[in-house]
């Protein structure tokens, strides 16, 4: 086994993707040629043949690496066990499908090497993904932009290199609830993009469920935003505000006009007002359950086997 260290590490989440696996992993080698690298599989949890292909290809090759979770801990976990594990000068985030093109990672490396610590690939055009996944993701990441402070870049994902200061520290940040892209952007350093065009994945369906998209979509939202909590604290505001006129309107009406039922006024009001503080309990909800998820203080994944020095978590 070499110790020197590579100029790339490669950290590939697979999670049952036993019908890719051969594929890219010969396209990578080919797009590697002529550069020191390693590549870093995380197997998240397959329940497929994935982990024996997995093996098959470190014994063959010791540019590669495995670490095989107890249990499926999620494509973000995935690639922090893998950013744990890197030595390289630079670290890449890539699928395992074929999404991301092997092919465009000596671009991302010559443009890191331009002076930039990271360069993430961002989508020019998305292939064979559903009109739904590709408006919700457009109209998410436009919203997410707008209410942080942190600019995460529109149209993109995880695809990415980055210099190791940057993976230095974000091996150093806590929270359970990834949202590297997020992360990274908070980082700060030199970030620029580089368009590409992402493509169809090579066999298999995507595993993240429009319910799961959502758990995401709210990690990056809660870990990056107040500004649920402000729109709470805001419509509370104005609630109040609009109860307060309707109060002196009730009591007006009591005194020097004529009381009637009212049944569908106050029908209306307090809906109106149980939709309110729902919304807002609803909200705290969703902070404080991560807020108690950090307390916890758990590993947020647990290596069940590898060939990498493995550090902490
Ligand atoms: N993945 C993972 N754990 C999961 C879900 C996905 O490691 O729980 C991996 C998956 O094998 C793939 C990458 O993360 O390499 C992206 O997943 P997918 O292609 O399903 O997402 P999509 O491209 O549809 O957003
Ligand atoms: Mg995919």
């Amino acid at each position: 086994m070499s110790n020197e260290k590579p100029l790339l590490s490669i950290v590939i989440p697979v999670y049952n993707e036993e019908g890719n696996i051969e594929a890219l992993h010969t396209r990578l080698i080919q797009a590697m040629q002529g550069l020191s690298f390693e590549v870093i599989y995380v197997n998240d949890g397959s329940k497929d043949r994935s982990l024996a292909l997995l093996l098959q290809l470190s014994q063959a090759d010791n540019r590669v690496k495995y670490i095989d979770f107890s249990r499926n801990f999620g494509h973000q976990m995935a690639l922090s066990a893998g950013a744990q594990a890197s030595r390289g000068e630079y670290t890449v985030f890539m699928d395992g499908d074929g999404q991301d093109p092997p092919e465009l990672i000596p671009e991302l490396l010559q443009k890191a090497q331009e002076g930039y610590e990271v360069v993430y690939a961002q989508r020019r055009t998305r292939a064979g993904e559903t009109w739904l996944k590709r408006y919700t993701a457009k109209q998410f990441y436009r919203l997410l932009s707008r209410i942080t402070q942190v600019d995460i870049p529109v149209d993109t994902g995880d695809f990415r290199i980055i210099h190791e200061k940057v993976r230095k520290v974000l091996n150093q940040m806590p929270e359970q609830h990834k949202y590297l892209r997020g992360q990274i952007a908070w980082i700060g350093f030199r970030q620029t993009a580089l368009e590409y065009d992402r493509q169809e994945r090579m066999s298999g369906h995507t595993k993240f469920s429009y319910r799961r998209m959502l758990r995401f979509a709210l990690d990056g939202i809660s870990g990056f935003s107040t500004w649920p909590l402000k729109v709470a604290t805001l419509s509370g505001f104005v609630v109040s505000g609009v109860a307060f006129m309707l109060i002196l309107y009730s009591l007006y009406q009591k005194f020097f006009g004529s009381t009637e039922p009212g049944w569908t006024s106050l029908h209306i009001s307090v809906l109106f007002l149980g939709g309110i503080q729902l919304l807002g309990i609803g909200i705290l909800g969703e902070y404080l359950g991560r807020v108690s998820d950090n307390v916890k203080q758990r590993p947020g994944y647990i290596v069940r086997d590898s060939n990498t020095q493995h550090e902490d978590q």
